[in-house]
């Protein structure tokens, strides 16, 4: 049997109702933090407190590395979640399953049965602050989430078995579901494959779906991406294409399949929002389109990881004078990733009205292609389409470049663009858009499951 892995804030029952799960499943039970502190024959509030919390997270993952593979129920200490190589153990060949409870119930638990305090805050503060810095990290550690605030250990015990046995989709939505992705572009085998995992009679009811959403989006590579990362980390999901004209329908069947999450593509960014239950800061208030949904205790939560694919490429650059090319979607999240790196950005577009309105969100300055000449920047970013197409040339002429400048071209496909090519001819530095997609998918990786990849073992999983 798998290895059931129970995770969550302090005082949602993971001990307890994992002791009731491991009895009912004849499988032995470990508690973690028990463990560290047989290990280690110290308690763990000393740990933390004579050490500090890196040191203990530390001697975390060491135990979590012993812990058997398989036929045994965890129980992990509330923080666990939180640390990628901790994650990357528990999550092998493992259902973990996220258990939640409303602050209410967390403080009065947490008062009947006291525990150390985890930071100088008074009891409720410190559940709210806690919660809150961990909540990402929990949902991307959910395989399936079960509420605890109104109901007893056993009859969650219960549930969770009931979830294990049979998983959480019902057969009217996967069949629907399989309806639905007939009508996409999917690859023949790539259809059979959901058909055995949806409606197939030997089916695992654990293996949970995903995807990419866009129209169109048969051409995207994130389904080899995302399904070699899975057998990499021995994770039981399935990614695929998720190809509609509209968003609405996209949602409603990602939610009815219980998908994990959904890498969202042109022209879905901005539309997306509209079908989700919260959206973080970086997304909204500055840049404005999602690129990763989330799903996680019956929540759909918006994320945009565009940016910190440009942006990580770049950290060296920090203060260089910037241009900019092109207003569009990615251009906004470009724009995010410069000024966060206090550069001075000039937008450049074919149409300067939308290079006005973007640098006006972010206090550029804007102009059209021609202008590059007066800037003389140390930095030119392509965020415009030119170079997908076979017949594309360069947004720019020879005289506009020269061997000082780094050129970051963030078309991906072909990895050696006109401009790319250009630019290497000048004796430019170059960065391909082939790396934005590795901190990009690195980066939603982490959030969908909270496994840091190294970028080298994306790049060699991509197609
Ligand atoms: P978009 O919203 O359609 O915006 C395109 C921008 O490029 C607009 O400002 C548009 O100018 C300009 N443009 C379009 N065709 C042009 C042309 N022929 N000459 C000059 N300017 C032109 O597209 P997007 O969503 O921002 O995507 C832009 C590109 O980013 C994509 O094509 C893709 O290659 C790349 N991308 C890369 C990654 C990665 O991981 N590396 C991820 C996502 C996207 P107007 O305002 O005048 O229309």
């Amino acid at each position: 049997m798998k290895r059931i892995v129970f995770c969550g804030f302090r005082g949602t029952g993971k001990t307890e109702i994992g002791k009731l799960v491991a009895v009912e499943l004849h499988l032995p039970f470990i508690d973690t933090d028990t463990l560290i502190e047989q290990n280690t024959g110290r308690s763990i509030p000393d740990i933390f407190h004579e050490n500090g919390e890196e040191r203990f997270r530390a001697v975390e993952r060491e135990v979590m590395a012993t812990l058997p593979e398989k036929d045994v129920v965890v129980s992990t200490g509330g923080g666990a979640v939180i640390d990628p190589t901790t994650m990357e153990h528990l999550r092998k060949e493992s259902v973990l399953v996220l258990l939640v409870s409303d602050i209410d119930t967390i403080e009065q638990r947490l008062v009947r049965k006291p525990r150390p305090p985890l930071t100088n805050l008074p009891l409720r503060e410190e559940i709210a602050e806690l919660m809150d810095l961990r909540r990402q990290h929990y949902h991307a550690a959910a395989d399936f989430c079960v509420d605890t605030s109104e109901t007893t250990p056993a009859i969650a015990a219960e549930t969770v078995i009931r979830i294990l046995k049979q998983g959480v989709v019902k057969v009217n939505h996967r069949t629907s579901g399989m309806e639905f992705f007939r009508t996409g572009r999917i690859p023949p085998q790539a259809l059979h494959t959901l058909q055995e995992l949806l409606i197939g009679p030997d089916r695992d009811p654990l293996t949970r779906i995903m995807g990419v959403a866009g129209y169109p989006c048969a051409h995207s590579k994130s389904p080899a991406l995302f399904n070699a990362l899975f057998a990499r980390f021995r994770l039981n999901y399935h990614y695929t294409w998720f190809e509609d004209p509209e968003i609405s329908e996209i949602m409603m069947v990602a939610r009815s399949l219980d998908a994990k999450g959904l890498s969202v593509t042109i022209p879905f960014k901005q539309d997306v929002m509209k079908y989700l239950d919260e959206i973080d800061e970086h997304a909204t208030r500055q840049i404005g389109a999602v690129n990763t949904v989330v799903f996680a205790c019956g929540s759909a939560i918006g994320y945009n990881t565009d940016w910190l694919g440009v942006r990580k490429p770049l950290v060296t650059l920090k203060g260089a004078t910037a241009v900019l090319l092109g207003a569009g979607g990615v251009a906004a999240g470009a724009a995010y990733a410069l000024t966060d790196l206090d550069m001075k950005v000039t937008i450049l577009n074919r149409t300067p009205k939308n290079a006005e309105v973007l640098a006006g969100q972010f206090g550029c300055g804007w102009g059209t292609l021609e202008d590059i000449g007066k800037i003389k920047p140390d930095l030119v970013v392509n965020a415009t389409p030119l170079g997908m197409h076979p017949d594309d040339h360069s947004p720019l002429s020879d005289d506009q470049l020269n061997k000082e400048m780094t050129v970051f071209d963030l078309v991906y496909t072909p990895p050696e663009t006109p401009l790319i090519k250009q630019a290497r001819r000048i004796g430019c530095r170059t960065i391909t858009g082939t790396e934005m997609f590795i901190e990009q998918a690195r980066e939603q990786f982490y959030l969908f499951f909270g496994i840091d990849v190294p970028g080298e073992q994306v790049r060699e999983m991509i197609p």
